[in-house]
């Protein structure tokens, strides 16, 4: 099963800049605009595959920087990633903050504590825990993946998170690593799953690890959790076709969602969706690759068949 994965730098430097603005209160028209600009995102993506540039149907991953990031990088002082804990994969976890996130394009320093904090060991099945810090997703059972480090930590500073203030909302909770992450920042985390047996194991793991500012429901997250919007992030970490109405309507004024849109069997781009006074701007970011969204969209997308 393919797991969360990025393409090179150059799309990620080339893809921010594609934004557009589309009105509230016509939800269709948004999911129909979402479609129409997806398509010219993944066919200029695919000009750029064509081109050269490295796709992210395997399991590729962003290497150097590139000319501009070397150059940001001359102007500003680095964060600091000592190691945090003293659990026996404290060292590799900061390595894992210095090589594959903070020497990349992600510079939010809450971002990266929040990285270098988390023990994404403890999320993984017992026979992943050796690679638990490495570069890539890794399989959590069902069919699903925990996502690579590097994708978690791009999503998380996407939703522009005010430290002790933002309550979130994520769909897929999968293993719980992102919801904990997210916890590391948030005031309240609410986080649902369509797989009762990860919702529970991930509700548990979450629990014992003392996030009690998280809570997991079971239920398909097409529908968002109502009882707690509005949210001033949404994050969706399995692929989507299309953005689920009820998620727009769940988020507040000022806030942003972020999901991985586009085909849910082949690759999806990452698109960031920032609600402001009525109206929506959506913006295209870099290729990846999740694991579909389930559940009601799916229903949806066979009877259009
Ligand atoms: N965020 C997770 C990784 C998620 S993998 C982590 O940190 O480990 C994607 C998850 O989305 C899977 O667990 C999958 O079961 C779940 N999922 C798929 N469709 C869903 C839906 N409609 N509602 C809620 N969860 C869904």
């Amino acid at each position: 099963m393919a797991g969360s994965v990025a393409a090179g730098p150059r799309q990620i430097f080339l893809a921010r800049s594609r934004s557009i603005i589309v009105p509230l209160g016509a939800s269709r028209r948004v999911v129909l605009s979402a479609i129409a600009v997806a398509v010219l995102a993944i066919l200029g993506s695919a000009f750029l595959l064509m081109s050269g540039d490295k796709g992210g149907q395997d399991d590729s991953v962003p290497g150097d920087a590139n000319e501009s990031e070397r150059e940001r990088d001359k102007q500003e002082p680095a964060t600091e990633v000592e190691p945090t804990g003293n659990d026996e994969y404290a060292e590799d976890r900061s390595r894992m903050v210095k090589t594959q996130i903070r020497s990349r394009d992600v510079r939010d320093p809450d971002v990266l504590t929040a990285m270098n904090t988390v023990p994404r060991h403890l999320f993984v099945p017992d026979h992943q825990v050796p690679y638990a810090y490495e570069d890539r997703p890794l399989p959590i059972g069902y069919g699903q993946t925990i996502s690579q480090p590097y994708i978690v930590a791009v999503m998380t500073e996407e939703l522009n998170l005010q430290p002790g203030k933002s309550r979130a909302l994520e769909v897929g909770t999968g293993s719980g690593y992102q919801a904990a992450v997210l916890a590391q920042i948030c005031s309240e985390v609410f986080s649902v799953e369509i797989i009762p047996e990860l919702a529970q194991s991930a509700a548990k793991t979450l629990e014992t690890l003392g996030y009690s500012n998280v809570q997991v429901r079971n239920s398909d997250g097409y529908y968002g959790w109502e009882e707690n919007a509005p949210y001033d992030a949404i994050i969706v970490t399995c692929a989507a076709s299309h953005i689920p109405p009820s998620l727009i309507e769940q988020l507040a004024d000022g806030g942003r969602l972020v999901l991985p849109l586009g085909s849910p069997y082949s690759w999806q781009t990452l698109t960031i969706i920032e609600k402001q006074d009525g109206e929506t701007k959506l913006t295209y970011s870099f290729p990846v690759v999740f694991v579909p969204m389930t559940g009601e969209i799916e229903e949806q997308e066979s009877v259009q068949e």
